[in-house]
């Protein structure tokens, strides 16, 4: 009940707080010192970035997302690791973001072991389905690996060198937030239609001269306009996002993935571009048109932006032991295509058992991942493992459960909006690791009769390692925000 209450209240600030954003009111309250300074000092910040394009002339690359068997033949446009250093007065925090499907936490720890001067190192990938695989299941058939490691140790090692030189560029700031919304520039291709159709953008101002130091972008779309038969290596629409807001903005642009679970896509008609065509998937000036409408809308964001205090800085990180249920992820393990550490499941999430060797597929093993938030001040950072369903972000869930779901009866997993105080927040997805689908039990929905009266299974199961993923995941993050010390 208190909870409840709680959460009214907070609806109700939201909505003052829209409906006095923009307001010559709005913006004289944000000057006091109590939300949002102007003049904040104590916040550096530097931008940086460095290629990572596989060098798909001497070897064999293969692309991640959809089928296995895709090899890459060229490289359309480079991809890159993109990095924002936050320096706050006691603590440091570094943001990377890759133009790759997901990058594995074993392997982010690889990089974290290299730069133990960060209190925290958040490493997301954009979920791009047109780069090469970094997982292991998209190699040359279902049992032939994917994952090159002499690849990631290169990225790891640029990765590392780009906060290095991230943190060449620190500036003092001064820090704004905005967020813009479109329904129609994302699908939901699963039922129940719940979208995150929120662009969230952090942009950072040089104290001293006003000029950009850079923008941090949040957005939530699949990067795969270029679709399945494209064989040519490229970041998809947010090399374009990207491209035309450096351009406009003159400054760096890191962009990040949100919630993209359920799954959020380009729009399934396609675009019209400028002189009338329509354009869709699979088409170079599809993907590029969809970029620049994404930048369209960072642009508006941006003209919406308010001042947000960044600092102090907190982070509040927590390791969940999942369970791997899904079949098809087991015989990855098996075959030894996925080579991640695996544990045994102790039924507990907190309590992670011996190891479980590779071809071990009878005994119950679970993948260790991990949650976080970062408090920046006024700004909250959700960081999640994986493709979360918007519905774990604002609710939605089915109450009660539609006919035919699989577990009509289980509990309503806590949601991001519950957790963090208010809307000046961030999610992102693909956080530090990529244990594919996290949705919400209740829509699980594997077994017949189907909800929504369908003659077959929803896309989605296939590609999650069970039901009790978002349980888990949703719940660590409950106590990772419970665990964040209070602001002194
Ligand atoms: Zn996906």
């Amino acid at each position: 009940m208190r909870r409840f209450k709680a959460a009214m209240q907070r609806s109700q600030m939201a909505m003052l707080l829209a409906a006095l954003s923009g307001s010559a009111l709005f913006s004289n309250l944000l000057g006091q010192p109590c939300c949002g300074q102007e003049n904040e000092t104590g916040m550096g910040v530097g931008f940086a970035h460095v290629e990572i394009t596989p060098d798909v002339k001497n070897h064999d690359v293969w692309m991640a997302g959809y089928a296995p068997g895709r090899k890459a033949t060229s490289v359309h446009d480079p991809l890159f690791a993109r990095t924002v250093v936050l320096h706050g007065p006691t603590k440091r925090i570094a943001i990377v973001s890759l133009d790759l499907v997901g990058f594995q936490l074993p392997d982010v720890q690889t990089i974290r072991s290299e730069l133990p001067d960060y209190d925290h190192v958040l490493v997301t990938s954009t979920h791009n389905h047109e780069g090469p695989d970094v997982i292991g299941i998209w190699g040359r058939t279902p049992f032939h690996g994917g994952k090159d490691p002499a690849y990631i140790r290169t990225i790891c090692q640029r990765v590392v060198q780009t906060v290095r030189t991230a943190e060449k560029q620190v500036r003092q700031v001064v820090s704004r937030f905005g967020v813009a919304e479109s329904e129609a520039l994302i699908r939901d291709s699963r039922k129940p239609i719940v979208k995150d159709a929120k662009l969230r953008l952090l942009q950072f101002i040089d104290s001293k001269d006003q000029q950009n130091i850079g923008v941090l972008v949040q957005w939530n779309c699949h990067p795969e306009a270029m679709g399945s038969r494209n064989r040519a290596i490229t970041a998809d629409f947010p090399a374009t996002t990207i491209k035309v807001l450096q351009k406009r903005l003159k400054c760096p642009v890191v962009y990040i993935s949100g919630a993209v679970g359920g799954l959020l896509a380009p729009p399934s008609e396609g675009v019209t571009s400028k002189d009338g065509t329509r354009l869709a998937t699979g088409d170079w000036a599809f993907a590029e048109r969809y970029g620049q409408m994404v930048a369209d809308l960072a642009e508006k964001a941006v003209k919406s932006t308010v001042p947000v205090r960044m600092t102090p800085i907190g982070v509040s990180s927590k390791q969940v032991s999942i369970p791997v249920v899904n079949p098809w992820y087991r015989v990855a393990r098996l075959t030894g295509v996925v080579k991640r550490p695996g544990y045994q499941w102790t039924g507990d999430p907190y309590q992670f058992g011996a190891n479980v060797r590779l071809g071990d597929f009878f005994r119950r093993t679970a993948i260790v991942t991990e949650v976080n938030y970062i408090r920046c001040g006024e700004m909250h950072l959700v960081g999640v493992p994986g493709e979360l369903y918007p519905e774990l972000v604002y609710g939605g869930v089915p109450d009660p459960a539609e006919a035919g779901a699989d577990y009509p009866k289980a509990d309503v997993e806590p949601i991001v909006m519950d957790l963090v105080p208010d809307e000046r927040s961030m999610i992102v997805g693909l956080a530090n690791d990529e244990i594919g689908y996290i949705i919400p039990k209740r829509q699980w929905d594997q077994r017949s009769p189907f909800a929504y009266d369908r003659r077959r299974s929803q896309y989605g199961e296939i590609n999650s390692c069970g039901p009790d993923t978002a349980r888990f995941i949703m719940n660590g993050l409950r106590e990772a925000v419970l665990a964040m010390p209070k602001e002194k």
